[in-house]
């Protein structure tokens, strides 16, 4: 129930236990380095991630480099809140080489602790990510380290319990057993502190009964140690007039099904209790002081250097999520079929897409012959059209041949341009069609102007969203089950049948962020990507594509607040670029997609000169039959 931390009041809190760190551990000097270092020496190196994770903290770490000292330079490669693969680059540093290792210590003992709160985390908050549950933190942090770890659990998605003893009433058992029942605490703390939000602890159905009869109400009801058949007979006592929070030996292996119980917030103390650091490291090169030319600044060059060597036989697409460094270097910007089709109108041989892999093969379908696709990281997928592969949509077909005889006389099959180009070709042999965020309801309408149901896949939000918009009732629209068939009295019911996948993005926004910001911003327009839950949609003042969100936050009048339900790096580009406006992320998650995280600029440079050196490595092909179903799905789609 505290109020979001932002960045700068952290770096305030950090400042004294970075002091008590350096007096704790340099005190009079760091001997070894004194005595095996020139004072001239320099090194430059990086953070390395040795390990998948989410980095929280580096803000603070390069506070302990500069505090160290000044001419330490410290650049993040990455943001709080964003994911890492092993091997990933954290951030840049170089600097007078005693400094630098003095402070390696330190530094990385902030960001590795903080980065294991996030990571930690978003490990419980993606476990309840198909529920309403929200993950929330506990009073239970290192002495001292209570902004940071609460920070830390923002980073990896979660939310913030009370801050500390002073802003919020939290009647326990011991406060029970003192003031000679739960009634008479309660009614103490409504006299005392009206204005603070009350939860009251209770350990068995008859106390929660209790205070369900208190007025006025409290806003939260803490479930202390109770069974899932005790949670689940407490939720329908309740019946949605208080929030629950269950509370007590929650592990990662219990979470899951504690969120399914219907309760609302779950406390984990092991967020900040067990801390296991992020394995991360410091690796360095000897270097020069002078000129010391930035990683950055070398692959850019480099890059300019190519673009002007092929001219027109170039093109550079970059994804609206994709960092700014590569989004100045790009010839257009947009989401990924109108960059495929401004490419596919150019004159250029080399198209180079930096977004996702389903994105290249989007451009490589329309491209025209004679020009080639590529992608700077062909490892760069998309967690969302990697949740539904060829096979099992084929098997799931086959279930629904099995039910009706030929699934093809009841089921148009859709695909979100989210997928791989074999579901594309998928759709366009069984007579489908493809979709985007912008054009779903239609592709939705005529789909089902040709058959009595549709099948869409992979995300099962848009879908819902969609199916939701066109109004169909909620009860035809059914989830496939991958696990186990549906039962034949429920297919045959359903209008829509949803793939159970999601992006893992947009399904980290949640209804009570929308509620949050609504309190504290009033005037707020709520906006998100239909990729976003239902729940979510539903409070938000608006739902679109992200040409929609970047349309709306453009034309709007001055001085209007948004805030926005998708990609971190978009948001902030148009907070950036429309300062007329009040604009931010919805919620307290750092929405940053990891898998678009893996262009860089250098590997877009080392691209651009395989390009020269004639290199096809990173080339995306789809295979001429593939491409040519695909194609007949796109092209229904454009029809449209
Ligand atoms: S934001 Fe989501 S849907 Fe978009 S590329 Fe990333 S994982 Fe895929």
């Amino acid at each position: 129930m505290c109020s979001a931390l932002n960045r700068d009041e952290v770096l305030a809190a950090a400042e004294p236990l970075i002091e008590l760190a350096i007096a704790e551990d340099i005190g009079a000097g760091d001997v070894t380095s004194e005595a095996t270092l020139d004072p001239e020496a320099w090194l430059k190196g990086c953070i390395l991630a040795k390990e998948a994770g989410v980095v929280a903290g580096l803000a603070v770490a390069e506070r302990v480099f500069r505090r160290v000292n000044a001419d330490v330079r410290f650049t993040a490669r990455v943001e709080d809140g964003q994911e890492v693969v092993p091997g990933e680059t954290v951030a840049d540093v170089g600097g007078p080489a005693r400094s630098l290792l003095a402070g390696e210590r330190l530094a990385l003992n902030f960001l590795q602790r903080m980065s294991g709160i996030a990571t930690a985390t978003r490990d419980y908050v993606d476990a309840v990510a198909t529920t309403q549950a929200t993950i929330l933190d506990t009073r239970k942090t290192v002495p001292g380290h209570r902004l940071l770890d609460k920070y830390a659990v923002r980073m990896g998605g979660g939310t913030n319990h009370r801050m500390a003893l002073f802003d919020m009433v939290l009647i326990k058992d011991n406060h029970i057993i003192g003031a000679g029942g739960i009634t008479p605490a309660v009614e103490r703390a409504h006299a005392a502190y009206p204005d603070l939000p009350i939860e009251v602890e209770v350990a068995t159905l008859d106390q929660l009964r209790e205070v369900l009869r208190i007025t006025p109400p409290v806003d939260r009801i803490m479930l202390d140690n109770m069974s899932l058949s005790q949670m689940r007979e407490a939720v329908g006592i309740t019946g949605g007039r208080i929030p629950l929070e269950a509370s007590g030996n929650v592990s990662l292996e219990t979470v899951a099904d504690i969120a399914g119980t219907g309760v609302d917030f779950i406390s984990v103390g092991a967020l900040t209790h067990s801390v296991r650091a992020l394995d991360l490291s410091m690796d360095v090169a000897a270097s020069t002081k002078a000129p010391e030319e930035d990683a950055l600044v070398a692959a850019a060059k480099s890059i300019q250097n190519v673009r002007d060597a092929l001219g027109d036989k170039l093109v550079i697409l970059a994804h609206h999520y994709q960092r700014d460094e590569v989004i100045d270097l790009a010839d257009y910007r947009g989401d990924s079929l109108q960059l495929a089709r401004q490419a596919s109108q150019t004159e250029a041989e080399h198209i180079v897409f930096c977004g996702v892999h389903f994105m290249a093969q989007v451009a490589a379908i329309l491209a025209q012959p004679g020009q080639r696709v590529f992608l700077p990281d062909p490892s760069a997928g998309c967690y969302l059209a990697d949740t539904a592969t060829l096979s099992d949509v084929e098997a799931a077909w086959c279930a629904l041949d099995d039910t009706f005889g030929d699934a093809e006389s009841q089921f148009t099959p859709i695909t979100y341009v989210n997928s791989s180009a074999a579901l594309k070709a998928f759709c366009g042999r069984h007579g489908g069609i493809m979709c985007t965020s912008s054009n779903a309801p239609d592709a939705v309408r005529w789909a089902l102007e040709r058959r009595p149901r549709l099948f869409f896949f992979p995300d099962q939000h848009l879908g819902r969203n969609t199916a939701t918009l066109v109004g169909i009732p909620p009860d035809e629209i059914v989830m496939w089950d991958r696990g186990h068939a549906l039962p034949e009295g429920t297919l045959r019911e359903a209008c829509v049948v949803l793939w159970p996948g999601a992006c893992n993005v947009h399904q980290r926004f949640r209804p009570d962020h929308v509620r949050g910001v609504r309190a504290d911003h009033p005037d707020v327009r709520v906006i998100v990507h239909p990729e976003c839950k239902a729940e979510v949609v539903a409070l938000a003042d608006d739902a679109g594509s992200t040409a929609h969100i970047i349309q709306r936050v453009s034309e709007a009048p001055s001085g209007t607040t948004w805030a926005i339900g998708t990609e971190a790096r978009l948001v902030h580009r148009l907070a950036k670029e429309h300062p007329e406006q009040t604009v931010f992320l919805l919620g307290g998650v750092t929405p940053y997609c990891a898998t678009m995280s893996q262009i860089t600029l250098e590997n877009l440079a080392d691209t651009l000169q395989g390009l020269v050196r004639g290199d096809l490595s990173r080339e995306i092909t789809v295979e001429e039959e593939t491409a040519k179903w695909a194609g007949v799905a796109l092209r229904r789609m454009l029809d449209l």
